[in-house]
């Protein structure tokens, strides 16, 4: 029986394996079914965690997470959680090949995805000018045209946000109709940055050694295309948070989450489940920020720490 499962080695992750193990805690692991550092690893360049004036790469910035976590004692598998079941006071973590792994508490930090469109050059422009996060990269924008797709809230959000430091935002959505709220439409619609072009669907993200130099787009009825100069192209058409390993064999989950699986926790990452923490971008209202998913991971360990001391 071990004492903590951490389950997903990105910044919550680890920053929870760091709390807990220089807490005090023994048999402390963490199974991650990559190599440990999460999302941000897939990044080219983070200049927005507090504190670190170099820009790097979210590689570069990952490495030296884990081997601080480890010299505090911190076990890492490699292994693929399914599913966390909870047995009377204790969870049962299943791995992929059937093993399994007793723990007393258990902290999620397995962070989510955003999706893609699938379109012509998105993939190999993927971090070179194709971005998911206004926030991390709307910065390397500043005073230049970009283009946004999406018609929910996030991506009207998102584009008011970045009119904030780019000349000229493109709202590019398939429909005429937004699923966004209609407050939300209403402040895009009267921001003067902001030109919507609608229905028009993005077919091609073009590109270059430099990286993004246009994205082409197509009128949904009369099909006419046409290309778009823009450096930065952001998309905003959904995110997956990685909860599966909470539902059950009956279909429901371990603990409550919203309408988009994000896990619902209070200000201190717990769970309605006692003993289960969460933390990092699969908790409701994550910011999706590095710095964020560090200081979850720290204050679920803390919680969890409080936690085992209520056991004796
Ligand atoms: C391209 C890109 C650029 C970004 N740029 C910035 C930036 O500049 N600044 C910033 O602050 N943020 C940035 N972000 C956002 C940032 O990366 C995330 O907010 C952050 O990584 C979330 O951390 P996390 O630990 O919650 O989850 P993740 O980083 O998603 O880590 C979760 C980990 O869990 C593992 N895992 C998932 N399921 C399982 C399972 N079933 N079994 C075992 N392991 C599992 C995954 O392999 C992963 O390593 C960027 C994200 C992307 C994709």
């Amino acid at each position: 029986m071990i004492n903590i499962a951490i389950i997903g080695g990105g910044p919550a992750g680890l920053s929870a394996g760091l709390y807990a193990t220089r807490g005090g805690i023994k048999d402390v692991v963490l199974f991650e079914k990559g190599m440990p550092g999460g999302q941000i690893t897939g990044s080219s360049e983070i200049e927005n965690y507090p504190g670190i004036k170099e820009i790097k790469s979210g590689l570069d910035f990952m490495e030296p997470w884990q081997e601080q976590c480890f010299r505090f004692g911190l076990k890492h598998e490699m292994a693929i959680v399914n599913q966390i079941t909870k047995n009377g006071a204790h969870f049962t973590i299943h791995h992929d090949g059937g093993k399994t792994t007793e723990a007393k508490s258990v902290i999620l930090a397995t962070g989510g995805s955003p999706k893609r469109t699938g379109i012509a050059g998105e993939s190999e422009l993927w971090g070179k000018g194709v971005s998911t996060c206004a926030t991390c990269d709307g910065f390397f924008y500043k005073g230049k045209e970009v283009a946004v797709i999406g018609g929910g809230d996030t991506a009207v959000e998102e584009a008011i946000y970045l009119t904030k430091m780019c000349s000229k935002v493109y709202l590019i959505h398939r429909r005429d109709t937004f699923r966004a709220a209609p407050i939300t439409l209403e402040h895009a619609k009267s921001n003067d940055k902001i030109e919507f072009l609608t229905p028009f669907s993005p077919i091609e993200v073009k590109g270059d050694q430099s990286g993004v130099t246009g994205l082409v787009i197509e009128h949904s009825q009369t099909k006419q295309r046409q290309e778009l100069s823009v450096p930065g192209v952001f998309i905003f058409v959904g995110y997956d948070v990685n909860t599966q390993v909470l539902r059950q064999d009956d279909g429901s989950m371990l603990c409550a989450c919203d309408e988009y699986n994000s896990v619902i926790v209070d200000l201190s990452m717990k769970t309605n489940v006692p003993g289960l923490f969460a933390a990092g971008d699969i908790r409701i209202n994550a910011p999706k920020q590095v710095v964020c998913a560090a200081g979850d991971g720290a204050a679920a360990a803390l919680q969890a720490i409080a936690y085992l001391d209520s056991l004796h």
